[in-house]
């Protein structure tokens, strides 16, 4: 029971800290979350599952919803995507446009809004079944469970709320860049933000990533080796916005954020950590979830690096 002692002595080591930070406010449906909840789960690759805090309560995974899409353009489009998003960090905030016009309306990379819209406009050119159907179907088969869903509440703010992202995606479409409809394009992407998962299924979701590319527990090859090498390059180098730098520095493993308070962290070859934790750092990354996940990695010798 190693992980259970790891995670018990971590939540012992952040609870102090709980409540700090500032929970997301651009939408009701976010504000509401309590700035002191807290969870975290393990999932290892023998399919052990280790958790401490409310594991499965779910929670609005926002933007770790990126790594999933990803997943699944890259399939689809396969390198072609590269020509239409870059692969650097970009410095900048989550939501921002400033470098958009300088560079001939191609986002710095898939894990900012402007990148994940145009991930976005691959699944919604490709899926046969509809963008969000296809998505639902990955999460749903890799938690084997078919409850995860859309939370309508959240996807209605979100598309009352989206104004910078419908300027983001109009403004790429001018470009040729999206080359949907991006109305198409934003409804789904305010309904993959709004998706609700608890750290248990979303450690569970993320454990391929961890495996390279394989889900360890029903064999099946989600994608490549190669892909999930590139997919895990970009969460470590572009997950956390403006701060990630500073999450690979303290962290030392890929990670993608969302303005829900929740983070996906993969170790690969040892399993996938999934932090739910709602009150923000400036950046708009879970302030204690950040925290937690660098108690475990210092404690469970996790760093890469
Ligand atoms: N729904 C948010 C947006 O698109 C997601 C941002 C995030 O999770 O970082 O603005």
């Amino acid at each position: 029971m190693k992980w259970q002692r790891l995670l018990d002595d971590t939540l012992h080591y952040v609870r102090p800290q709980l409540g700090q930070g500032v929970v997301a406010d651009y939408i009701p449906a976010l504000a509401a979350a309590d700035p002191r909840a807290f969870a975290m789960t393990i999932v290892t690759l023998d399919g052990e599952v280790f958790s401490v805090g409310e594991a499965t309560t779910t929670f609005s995974i926002q933007s770790i919803s990126k790594v999933f899409t990803l997943t699944l353009a890259l399939e689809w489009e396969g390198q072609e995507l590269w020509k239409r998003v870059g692969r650097e960090p970009s410095g900048s905030a989550f939501n921002s446009i400033v470098q958009l016009e300088h560079e001939g309306g191609v986002p710095r990379n898939p894990l900012i809004n402007a990148g994940a819209l145009v991930v976005t406009d691959t699944l919604v050119r490709f899926s046969q079944a509809g963008a969000i159907d296809q998505l639902l179907a990955l999460l749903r088969g890799l938690c084997d469970d078919e409850t995860i869903d859309v939370d309508s509440t959240v996807a209605a703010s979100e598309r009352v709320w989206g104004h910078r992202n419908r300027g983001l995606a109009w403004f790429m479409k001018s470009f040729g860049v999206i080359r949907s409809d991006p109305n198409e394009v934003l409804d789904a992407y305010f309904r993959q933000c709004a998706v609700a998962m608890s750290t248990e299924q979303l450690a569970r979701a993320g454990l391929f990533l961890a495996n390279e590319g394989r889900d360890p527990i029903t064999g099946a090859q989600v994608t490549s080796h190669e892909r999930v090498n590139r997919i895990n390059a970009l969460m470590l180098t572009c997950g956390h916005y403006d701060m990630s730098g500073d999450f690979a520095f303290r962290v030392g493993l890929p990670g993608k954020s969302g303005v829900g308070g929740g983070i996906l962290a993969v170790a690969p070859g040892v399993g996938s950590i999934a932090v739910w934790s709602p009150a923000l750092n400036r950046s708009g990354n879970s302030l204690v979830g950040t925290l937690a996940l660098e108690q475990l990695s210092l404690r469970a010798g996790l760093n890469l690096f």
